[in-house]
């Protein structure tokens, strides 16, 4: 089995060109079509909000929420799934009988195969144009708000929304972000 550093593209991801199995550069544009991964955080108090794409819901049910998630980059895209970290996190918020934050943890590697298969968003570098970060409140932590974001956009609009209360999440997803695009940062 190759290593996912060899791994290669059916598609130049900068012009689209079908290119030769086993070619390190797009033959059309010069583009490297070598992924490299670069790291991931999941945490089971990241919240995804996105509006329902169903048409037909009533305006209470507009928004979906996922409750637990996970972000991996490489050198080329960002990948968005879910963690399934809801159980998890209910149950360590009742054991201890308290709502205390459920650590979230950093990875160490992902292959990148195993991130096609089980994303719930995919984006790519080149398509961003702003990854805007806030801080959770102090107040907000204080009442368990979800205070804190994470929004990525592209030109056709806002791709990912994430939520926390909790500033360790926002600080490993803004340094995550450093490494991925930092030239597209927006602390807001
Ligand atoms: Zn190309």
């Amino acid at each position: 089995m190759q290593p996912e550093s060899q791994k290669h593209w059916k598609y130049c991801s900068q012009c689209g060109q079908t290119v030769q199995p086993g070619a390190k550069y797009c033959a059309n544009c010069g583009e490297a079509l070598q992924e490299r991964y670069v790291g991931g955080y999941a945490s089971p108090n990241l919240i995804r909000v996105k509006k329902s794409e169903d048409p037909r819901a009533r305006t209470s049910r507009r928004v979906d929420s996922i409750r637990g998630y996970a972000i991996y980059v490489t050198d080329k895209r960002l990948f968005g799934m879910r963690t399934g970290g809801q159980a998890k996190a209910f149950v360590s918020e009742f054991a201890f009988g308290i709502l205390s934050p459920v650590r979230g943890k950093r990875e160490a590697t992902k292959p990148i195969r195993e991130l096609e298969n089980e994303r719930d968003v995919e984006v790519h570098a080149q398509d961003v144009t702003a990854i805007r970060i806030k801080a959770p409140s102090t107040v907000g932590q204080l009442f368990l708000a979800p205070t804190g974001h994470m929004k990525i956009e592209t030109e056709a609009g806002e791709v990912l929304q994430l939520l926390s209360t909790y500033n360790r999440d926002i600080e490993e997803l803004r340094k995550l972000m450093e490494a991925f695009k930092p030239e597209a940062l927006r602390i807001d």
